[in-house]
C-alpha cells in the first residue's frame, strides 16, 4: 500500500480511482462529502488519496503527488506529522470522548489566546462552519439586533443565513444562494464587495439594523485576495461607531499566515475571530474566541445557545495543540520565504512564456489568476480565465503536482515543502505554461 518516497513523484494512471468514483456515485450523492471534491470546477475524475507523508501525496493507483491543497489549509506541517500522529495515538489510547471536561481543553484555549491579543476566551466547537454560525448568533444575541453584513466572494461556511449572494441591480438585501434557505434569511444579510469600503459605509448608512460584519481578512475562497491598505480598519471603525460586532473569520488564515494570524499582519482587534482547520491540526476541530465580555454571553454563563456532544473532543484537541506546539514564530518567516520564492517563480515562468497571470500571495497562501489585472473582488475574480486554470491544473496533475482542483481556490504551503520539491514544482509550471 502507502509507501513514503517523498521525492519519487511518479504520476500516471488514474483507473483505481475512476472505479472508485463509479462506486462512491452510487452510494454518496455525487460521489462525494464535500462538492468541491468532485472535480466540477476542472473537469475529469477525482483523485482518490492513500495516503500522505510530509508534503507528499501518494493515490490509490501509486501515483505520488506534491500536494499545495494540504486538505484544504489544515496540514501545515505536512502529512503524518510525527509529533502529531504520536500525539492523537496516546489520546486514542485513553478514550476517544467523554463528554466532560478535559485539561487539554483549556490548554489549547490558552495556545490560542496567547497569540491574539483579543482574545480572552475561548470555546471549540467541531467545524468551521459551526463556528462562524454560533458567532453570528452571539452577534445578534449581544446587540439584540438581526442583520449581517458580508463581503462577495467570502465563504464562512454552509450555515443557512451565510449561504447567500448579493442582490441584483439596486437591491441590497441578499438572497439565498441555495435552495432550501428561507428567503426571510436571506433578506436579512446584506452583500458587499470585498475591498470596497464605500459600500460597506453605505450598508451602514442604509440599515439601523446591524448585529454584525463577518470577513475573511485575507479572502481565500475566491483564490487568494488580500485587503487593501486600511480596509480592514475602516470596517473595525464602522462596527465600533455604530455597535456592530466586527467578526473576522480567520478559519482559513487563523495560525496559518503568522504566528498571531491575519489580524496581526493588519493591526485590527476583532470582537469574535472564527478559527479552524490548523488550529485543528487535521481533526475536526474550530473555535471562536473573544474578550471574557463577549465570550462569557454563551451558555452556561450568559443567554446565548450553542452545545456540541463532540465539542473539544479530546483526540482532536491532542491534534491542535501538537501541531501549534510547533509552529514558532520562524517557522511562519521560513513559510513566508518558501512561499514567496516560489510565487515569484512562478511568475516569471509565465512571463517567460507569455501566459497572462498574475501570483496573489500572503504568508502561505497563494494562488494564480489568469487575467491581466490583479483581482481586488469577486468581480475581477470572475473575469479571469478559468478554461487556462483548467488546462493548468490538469497539466500539473499530470506532472505530479497537486493543485485545489478549482479556480477559485487558494493553494498552501507546508513546512514539510522542501527546496527539492519546490524545484520540482517549477520544472512541472514550467513545462505546463509552455502549452498553455
Ligand atoms: N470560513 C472559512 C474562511 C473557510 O475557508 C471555511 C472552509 O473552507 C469555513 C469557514 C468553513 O469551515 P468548515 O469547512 O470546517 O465548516
Amino acid at each position: 500500500m502507502f509507501t513514503s518516497q517523498p521525492h519519487n513523484i511518479t504520476p500516471g494512471r488514474l483507473d483505481v480511482s475512476q472505479k472508485l468514483y463509479t462506486r462512491a456515485k452510487t452510494l454518496i450523492p455525487g460521489g462525494v462529502n464535500s462538492p468541491v471534491r468532485a472535480f466540477n470546477g476542472v473537469g475529469g475524475t477525482p483523485v482518490y488519496m492513500a495516503g500522505g507523508f510530509g508534503a507528499v501525496l501518494q493515490d490509490m493507483d501509486e501515483n505520488q503527488y506534491i500536494d499545495y491543497v494540504l486538505s484544504w489549509g489544515p496540514m501545515i506541517l505536512g502529512h503524518a506529522n510525527e509529533k502529531v500522529v504520536n500525539a492523537v495515538k496516546a489520546a486514542a489510547d485513553l478514550g476517544l470522548s467523554f463528554g466532560a471536561p478535559t485539561d487539554k481543553e483549556t490548554y489549547l484555549a490558552d495556545i490560542i489566546q496567547e497569540r491574539h491579543s483579543s482574545v480572552e476566551q475561548v470555546r471549540l466547537v467541531n467545524s468551521g462552519t459551526e463556528a462562524c454560525m454560533s458567532a453570528i448568533r452571539l452577534a445578534r444575541g449581544i446587540t439584540g439586533k438581526n442583520r449581517i453584513i458580508k463581503c462577495e466572494g467570502c465563504y464562512h461556511g454552509h450555515a443557512d443565513s451565510l449561504l447567500v449572494d448579493a442582490g441584483s441591480g439596486l437591491a441590497t438585501q441578499g438572497v439565498a444562494s441555495s435552495a432550501g434557505v428561507p428567503d426571510v434569511l436571506a433578506s436579512l444579510t446584506t452583500v458587499v464587495p470585498f475591498n470596497d469600503t464605500e459600500a460597506m459605509k453605505k450598508a451602514f448608512m442604509t440599515y439601523d439594523d446591524i448585529a454584525c460584519v463577518i470577513i475573511e481578512p485575507i479572502a481565500g475562497n475566491m483564490g487568494c485576495i488580500p485587503p487593501k491598505e486600511g480596509y480592514l480598519n475602516d470596517i473595525e471603525k464602522l462596527c465600533k461607531a455604530s455597535g456592530a460586532l466586527f467578526i473576522v473569520d480567520e478559519v482559513m488564515t487563523g495560525c496559518r499566515v503568522a504566528h498571531g494570524s491575519a489580524q496581526s499582519l493588519y493591526g485590527i482587534t476583532p470582537d469574535i475571530t472564527c478559527f479552524g482547520k490548523v488550529v485543528g491540526g487535521g481533526m475536526p476541530l474550530a473555535a471562536y474566541a473573544g474578550s471574557k465580555d463577549v465570550m462569557e454571553n454563551l451558555a452556561p454563563t450568559g443567554r446565548v445557545y450553542q452545545a456540541g456532544t463532540l465539542s473539544g473532543n479530546p483526540i482532536a484537541v491532542a491534534a491542535g495543540c501538537a501541531q501549534l506546539e510547533q509552529l514558532t514564530a520562524e517557522n511562519y518567516i521560513l513559510l513566508n520565504e518558501k512561499t514567496t520564492f516560489l510565487s515569484k517563480e512562478l511568475e516569471s515562468i509565465f512571463k517567460k512564456h507569455r501566459v497572462e497571470a498574475q501570483m496573489h500571495q500572503v504568508g502561505s497562501m497563494f494562488s494564480v489568476f489568469f487575467t491581466n489585472k490583479s483581482p481586488e473582488n469577486f468581480t475581477d475574480v470572475k473575469a479571469s480565465d478559468t478554461e487556462k486554470f483548467k488546462r493548468f491544473f490538469h497539466g500539473m496533475l499530470e506532472e505530479g503536482v497537486y493543485l485545489p482542483p478549482s479556480a477559485f481556490e487558494t493553494w498552501f504551503m507546508s513546512t514539510a515543502h522542501d527546496d527539492e520539491l519546490l524545484k520540482m514544482t517549477l520544472r512541472a509550471a514550467d513545462e505546463v505554461a509552455k502549452g498553455l
